[in-house]
């Protein structure tokens, strides 16, 4: 916390605004925009989950449609998906981001093709642990095809692809301000647009789709979607540290990464070089390493837990999800290989210097 975030919900308070409206997410919303930049318009929502089914919902998604997504990700960016009626058709990774890969991506396209006559309805790409994915590539064969975008940046507030913030290059942005993201709003997201017509239609369809009549009338179904201008004042203070949160998410990154240089036991995942050299970066939301084929990652998560050290497994892939074993997909064992081997390390504000010893210790113990 800022410490700000207090001042913004006794406002609200004062002012009565204890309702999914008012001044604080008004302002929250044009910090966001200012933040997003490039014209985004943004629109504040209960969650990141809910923004990413707003913008299926936006899209025409449902029942029979197929949409792809990137399956090396968590739950909440496929369930919208399901929740519409629609079936999800998972997309492995690639290498060097662990997001989408543009030749799976294409194969999976024409095979839908050729099997269902029918192209997908849109695509949801991931920019997981923050790392930006092969944008161009993805949005040149989406492009190719004529399908939609809809850009998971749950994880990715603050990174940039080629000077551009992650978030504003889909059809769609979602983004999170869920407890353990960059920012939080106790529990939050948002929607990013690029016209004030889309987020005008999101806020409809967020607020019950009520049609403009003097009673309650109704043409669709809607939701109940928009943020409380209490969580929105908690939103407020936490801008005022995102690029501290950045910054200390990138420095953390940086120190594992001076740990582990050179060692053939663990591998730090890091942005390319080439990508780097394009104006991008990753906002190292969650530090994460591969292992030497011979190491278990569960072996080196209890030797870190028995030293009072948390660390998490990887996403494990959609495609490995029982909820989801009917779905089609199109893998290559990228994300299998990397939720085998990898592991997240502790990664937030609380990590400082000392803390960072003991781990990067810790981890070195049990690789001797
Ligand atoms: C957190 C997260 C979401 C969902 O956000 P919530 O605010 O928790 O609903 C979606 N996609 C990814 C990749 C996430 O990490």
């Amino acid at each position: 916390m800022s410490g700000k975030e207090q001042k913004y919900i006794q406002e609200a308070f004062d002012t009565n605004w204890v309702v999914p409206l008012g001044p604080n997410v008004n302002a929250f919303e044009e910090d966001l925009q200012g933040f997003m930049g490039g014209g985004s318009n943004v629109l504040a929502l209960s969650a990141g989950t809910a923004a990413l089914h707003l913008a299926l919902v936006l899209l025409g998604i449902g029942k029979g449609d197929e949409v792809i997504c990137q399956s090396f990700t968590f739950a909440a960016s496929a369930n919208p998906v399901v929740y519409q009626g629609a079936t999800p058709v998972f997309v492995d990774s690639e290498d060097e981001t662990w997001n989408m890969s543009p030749t799976l991506l294409r194969k999976a396209i024409e095979d839908r093709i050729a099997k269902t006559g029918r192209k997908p309805k849109a695509i949801v790409v991931v920019e997981l642990y923050g790392m930006p994915c092969h944008m161009d590539e993805i949005l040149a064969v989406a492009r190719e095809y004529g399908i939609p975008v809809v850009e998971d940046a749950a994880e990715a507030l603050g990174s940039v692809y080629k000077n551009r913030r992650c978030g504003t290059w889909g059809d769609l942005g979602a983004l999170s301000f869920n407890g353990n993201k960059m920012i939080t709003t106790s529990g939050g997201g948002a929607l990013v647009c690029h016209t004030a017509e889309e987020k005008q239609r999101g806020m409809y369809f967020a607020t019950q789709a009520r049609q403009p009549a003097p009673y309650y009338q109704h043409t669709e179904i809607g939701f109940n979607y928009r943020m409380s201008n209490i969580c929105a004042g908690i939103g407020r203070g936490q801008m005022t540290v995102l690029d501290e949160h950045i910054q200390h998410h990138q420095w953390v990154h940086d120190e594992y990464v001076k740990a582990f240089e050179g060692s053939d036991r663990i591998t730090v995942h890091s942005l390319p070089a080439t990508m780097a050299a394009e104006g991008t970066a990753s906002n190292y939301w969650l530090s994460t390493v591969i292992l030497a084929d011979d190491i278990d990652p569960l072996a080196l998560m209890k030797h870190l837990d028995a030293a009072g050290i948390e660390s998490r497994p990887l996403w494990k892939p959609m495609h490995l999800q029982p909820v989801h074993a009917a779905c089609p997909s199109y893998t290559d064992g990228t994300s299998e290989r990397l939720f085998a081997h990898g592991l997240c390390l502790p990664s937030g504000p609380y990590v400082r210097e000392a803390e960072l010893k003991h781990i990067i210790d810790t981890i070195n113990s049990f690789l001797s």
